[in-house]
């Protein structure tokens, strides 16, 4: 089977490298001349919008999937009349502005922040009135990693928040004074199986992901998975997806979805029956899935910007590192690094060894 991949950053590259012992090659497409994915697969270098690119990657692909969840939907529904797309365009399209997206887990029953749909600068003094300050303003499409997001703290930022955002759709959302930001992630096959792995609880600094930890027997398990069930349900969605939650106080809100395999389910690769990866390669090939539980707990710190020296890393027996083979750039992810354990304890003591890979403010709370 050969996958067609659009996008070939590190998604990429971990779902080439997941195939290999199956036997499924995978071909990206992707308009960089320095995807990371490409020393692992054949490779077309296009644009996102090239329909000849997109024309050849169906053409050498027995099914197209994406890494990357901002292609433009014109291309996703060219490549659906060519080929098989899994997951398909609409899933695509569901996640794609964060307004549709909240009002689409609202109608799932799924609990969300308060939020305000932002077309003009009166929707802006609105928002204050209804959402109260501090509360936070994103752009409807194309945000990531906190990236066309912006913090409204009393009605004097107003004018100048909304001379940024310009006439760009936004929603104006509540800050939600969170304990902890989880995420789930979910496979489903084509026959609508769906297995959920146990959740990661992910910190954060400057909007980016660094550092996911995934224990035995979280009390937010089950209700994180009703909601990942309910939304691949409705989606008919084929392959893995992963949902954004913050716990407050013990109930869960919904952030936002991502169409793909993601970052905080990186520690699956050693830490799970089956890794994320795999498993989407598995469901996208119309092949039945792997088991998602845990192997015990584990946890997955990202390389931001500089990579450590391998041995550094390495003096710890239990590490596992994955570099990109990216070109270092301050905020950019450019490796990983996992480590699993039997017990919290284990856990605690390993990561204590790689403390020089954690940020300040995680070291003294790990494991909690
Ligand atoms: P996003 O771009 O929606 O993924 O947001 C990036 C990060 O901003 C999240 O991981 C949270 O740390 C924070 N964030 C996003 N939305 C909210 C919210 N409504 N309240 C508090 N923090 C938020």
């Amino acid at each position: 089977v050969i996958v067609g991949i659009l996008g070939g950053g590190q998604l990429g590259r971990m779902l080439a490298l997941a195939g290999h012992p199956l036997g499924i090659g995978c071909v990206f497409l992707d308009p960089a001349a320095d995807a990371c994915a490409s020393p692992l697969a054949r490779s077309i270098r296009a644009r996102w919008d090239d329909v000849d690119g997109l024309g050849e990657l169906a053409r050498q692909a027995d099914v197209v999937t994406f890494e990357f969840e901002n292609v433009p939907a014109a291309s996703a529904e060219l490549v659906a009349t060519l080929t098989r797309l899994r997951p398909g365009a609409r899933a695509l399209a569901a996640g794609r502005d964060r307004l549709d997206e909240k009002r689409l887990f609202r109608r799932l029953g799924i609990a969300t922040a308060r939020f305000v749909a932002i077309d003009d600068a009166a929707d802006l003094d609105r928002a204050g009135d209804e959402l109260g300050f501090p509360y936070l303003v994103k752009s409807r499409t194309l945000g990531y990693d906190g990236k066309g997001q912006y913090r409204v703290d009393s009605a004097a930022d107003v004018a100048r928040i909304g001379a940024a955002i310009g006439s760009r759709p936004a929603i104006a959302e509540e800050l939600v004074a969170f304990d902890r930001e989880l995420s789930v992630i979910a496979a489903r096959d084509e026959a609508g199986h769906v297995l959920v792995y146990p959740l990661s609880e992910n910190r954060h600094r400057d909007g980016i992901l660094r550092l996911s930890l995934s224990r035995p027997g979280d009390r937010a398990d089950d209700a994180a998975q009703a909601c990942i069930r309910s939304l691949a349900s409705e989606l008919d969605y084929v392959g893995v997806l992963a949902l954004e939650l913050f716990d407050r106080g013990g109930t869960l809100l919904a952030n936002e979805f991502a169409p793909r395999v993601h970052n905080s389910g990186h520690w699956t690769i050693e830490g799970a029956q089956t890794s994320q990866f795999e498993n989407h390669l598995r469901a996208v090939a119309g092949w039945p899935l792997g088991a998602t539980a845990a192997r015990g707990h584990a946890a997955m710190i990202n390389l931001i910007g500089d990579a450590p020296r391998p041995p550094d890393v390495l003096r710890c027996g239990h590490a596992r590192l994955h570099l990109y083979g990216k070109e270092p750039r301050p905020g950019r992810k450019i490796g990983h690094v996992t480590v699993t354990a039997d017990s919290a304890g284990e856990l605690a003591a390993r990561l204590g060894e790689l403390a020089f890979l954690l940020d300040p403010t995680d070291r003294p709370s790990l494991p909690v």
